[in-house]
């Protein structure tokens, strides 16, 4: 069912949501108010995402990559939480929430404060070694990078995507940062396009929906698979599902509330009625 009434909407949101366990997912929606794209939203600019077997087949496809995600993680890093973040990270110490799921690989829920957050898409907070595992910070690794390439500091040549790859011309010359320990080729640790989210990481997000009361879905539309067979799941169990996103989402006729426009604004104002009710 859908309201027009934007304050009629957050008023039956917070009605529905009161006195329950909520699981919330999160999509690029969230942090636009961070200053990083949304880029299925309006504005968005073209994508021509590199494939894992891309990225594996070829050094020329690991020069764009890192060259790219590095200038990505450079302008997350230089970002901050919003509002919004900070509501969800607020909701979960009042103990009203038990965790979020997110789409996001900004690694922004982690620095609002939040300490339950399953990113099926991983995090460009880190990277992992193809060969060996071994896992390895990202922001000494951004300074091995800004050492073996320092002309690329200065490059502007670049725009930024939410999932962290820039795209950035003339990177013949771009040198990859291999595997400290074994010498292996490193991957950020985020799903590629095309990639399977981990099964792993899923049942992780299954799990915190189904010990949930209700579901908050906040700027996502729903294109991504994993998004969708989560809220399908919440559906499944009959809790109350409450989507705010700006523009459609492929569940707004299942949604028991929809709230259409910006998840800062919206979270902040449920959590005011959650924790003044
Ligand atoms: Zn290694």
């Amino acid at each position: 069912m859908q309201i027009q009434n934007g304050s009629d909407d957050i008023d039956r949101a917070a009605e529905l949501l009161s006195g329950k366990l909520i699981s919330v997912l999160t999509g690029a929606g969230i942090s636009t108010d961070s200053g990083i794209p949304d880029y299925r939203g309006e504005g968005a600019a073209v994508r021509n995402p590199m494939t894992f077997q891309q990225f594996q087949s070829a050094p020329e496809y690991r020069q764009r990559y890192w060259a790219g995600s590095h200038l990505g993680w450079k302008r997350f890093a230089a970002s901050a939480p919003n509002d919004g973040h900070a509501a969800l990270a607020e909701l979960e110490r009042r103990g009203l929430s038990n965790g979020i799921i997110t789409q996001n690989v900004d690694g922004l829920h982690l620095r609002a404060g939040s300490t339950r957050v399953v990113d099926v898409h991983g995090s460009v907070d880190r990277a992992r070694c193809l060969r060996c595992g071994q896992y390895f910070a990202r922001q000494p690794l951004a300074q091995r990078i800004s050492e073996l390439n320092p002309w690329i500091e200065a490059s502007d040549s670049h725009a930024l995507n939410p999932d962290g790859d820039a795209d950035v011309h003339e990177v013949d010359r771009f040198v990859v940062p291999e595997c400290t320990v074994c010498g292996g080729m490193l991957k950020p640790d985020v799903v590629f396009f095309g990639e399977f989210v981990p099964t792993r990481k899923f049942h992780l997000g299954a799990s915190l929906v189904d010990q949930s009361g209700a579901l908050i879905v906040a700027g996502s539309s729903l294109v991504v698979n994993s998004g969708i067979r989560l809220v399908e799941r919440a559906l499944r169990k009959q809790i109350p599902l409450v989507i705010i996103n700006r523009g459609i989402t492929k569940a707004d006729r299942r949604a028991d509330v929809k709230i259409d426009g910006g998840a800062s604004a919206a979270l902040c104002e449920l959590l005011e009625r959650l924790t003044t009710s």
